[in-house]
């Protein structure tokens, strides 16, 4: 059973009667478990919906749906699939205490994995979840192999039930999935002579394996660091020949590189970026995969439109990891623009200061860097900021209230990213 908690007016939802509350419990007699469910089995033109009203009325609906035309119903947040290994490196492990609950859940979820691009690791997946996966084409999949060894992988996991993943990836295959995978790099682990098995077996799976990342591992303050360490500059140098390697293989046979270093691998390398065209589509910029690369194709794009924001002086608020990066960044936009861009490079108050990734930034940090910023920047010349990444210049100047320009209007500019 799925409960709606909201319905479009004036939709198709709405003139059935559906309102929040109800309970759809089966589409043409197939019951309702999630969203998934949901979506693809009421995705014909007609079908049979069965509900509870909130007032107890049990209902059933002939629906007919002109092509095309959306039910305009919102369904309750599904129960998360909850994860089943215990990785030393996990994120999750690495928050400090006292943080809203929903910080603490370890999702494991194939259904968030096709619909948001969560990584999965698939080692809770039941049979009736493969069954779904085939016959609701859920593709592509993004998955967590880390490596291909088993045994290496039951360490890495913490999961001495894990299944094999090659041969889960090749059955999957074989049914039309497709797969956007990651390594995450954890040093004497997966690394070296592990992390040329992994990408060979990956690549030799064929063209069902869309991509593979290679991302360095980050750890916390609150990580289980006598287990796990960060890798070395000179480690993640290593780790790029391999990626290289791969990637000047699959260029010569598929055309693209297939075979990715997350930006942070070049960042802690200290080696340059791959430009632009390297990433393609940008199939995993949300994995910090060619990040810096789309925000910068994103800002060329968007040249025509940037106001004219001469005499501007805007705060520009990042992590220490992106704080190298800015400059060259920040120098495109303030030749278009005519802005002057000041960059506030703020250390994780919350995490510790190897989180360096701008978008774990808490948000009290990002403020108080603001507050400062504020305070040193004469008010004349201080007309917007711009904060990257979690908190608006609207957010912020609402709680801060600073003084316009004499003899001009405030001007504001917020971005995300
Ligand atoms: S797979 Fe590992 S890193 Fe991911 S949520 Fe589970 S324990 Fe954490």
């Amino acid at each position: 059973m799925v409960r709606v908690q909201a319905v479009a007016p004036g939709s198709l939802g709405a003139a059935l009667g559906l309102v929040p509350g109800t309970e759809l419990h089966a589409v043409n007699g197939r019951a309702l478990e999630d969203f998934l469910d949901w979506e693809f089995l009421s995705a014909d033109e007609q079908f049979v919906l069965s509900a509870t009203l909130p007032g107890g009325d049990a209902v059933e609906y002939d629906v007919e749906r002109p092509e095309g035309l959306p039910l305009g119903v919102t369904l309750e947040a599904p129960r998360i699939r909850r994860c089943a290994n215990h990785c030393d490196f996990c994120f999750v492990d690495g928050n400090p205490a006292g943080m809203r609950a929903p910080l603490y859940i370890r999702d494991d979820d194939y259904r968030l994995s096709f619909r948001y691009g969560n990584f999965a690791t698939l080692t809770n997946l039941k049979p009736w979840d493969v069954e779904r996966i085939v016959e609701y084409r859920l593709s592509p999949l993004y998955v967590s192999v880390h490596a291909t060894d088993p045994t290496v992988r039951r360490w890495l996991l913490r999961n001495p039930e894990a299944p094999e993943i090659v041969p889960q990836l090749r059955s999957l295959a074989g049914q039309g999935i497709t797969f956007h995978t990651q390594v995450v790099l954890v040093p004497g682990a997966n690394d070296g002579a592990e992390l040329v098995r992994t990408l060979t077996d990956l690549f030799e799976l064929g063209e069902s394996i869309l991509s593979v990342s290679v991302v360095p591992v980050a750890l916390t303050e609150y990580s289980k660091r006598d287990l796990v360490r960060e890798l070395a500059p000179e480690e993640c140098r290593a780790a790029l020949t391999l990626v290289g390697r791969f990637a000047t293989r699959a260029l010569a046979e598929r055309g693209f590189p297939w075979c990715y270093g997350a930006d942070d691998l070049y960042l802690q390398a200290g080696e340059p970026l791959p430009p632009a065209e390297w990433y393609g589509d940008f199939e995993q910029r949300e994995n910090g995969v060619g990040a810096v690369r789309y925000l910068q194709t994103q800002i060329a794009a968007a040249r025509d439109r940037l106001p004219d924001l001469a005499g501007t002086r805007i705060g520009v608020v990042t992590g220490a990891a992106m704080g190298r990066l800015m400059p060259q960044v920040l120098a495109e936009v303030a030749a278009v623009t005519g802005a002057q861009f000041e960059l506030v490079v703020v250390e994780n108050a919350l995490f510790g200061p190897s989180v360096t990734t701008a978008g774990l930034l808490p948000a009290a940090a990002i403020e108080a860097a603001l507050i400062t910023w504020r305070r040193t920047t004469s008010p004349a010349g201080c007309q917007g900021l711009c904060a990257f990444p979690t908190i608006s210049w609207t957010c912020w100047s609402a709680r801060n209230p600073g003084p316009p320009a004499r003899g001009q209007p405030s001007r504001r500019a917020s971005s995300s990213g």
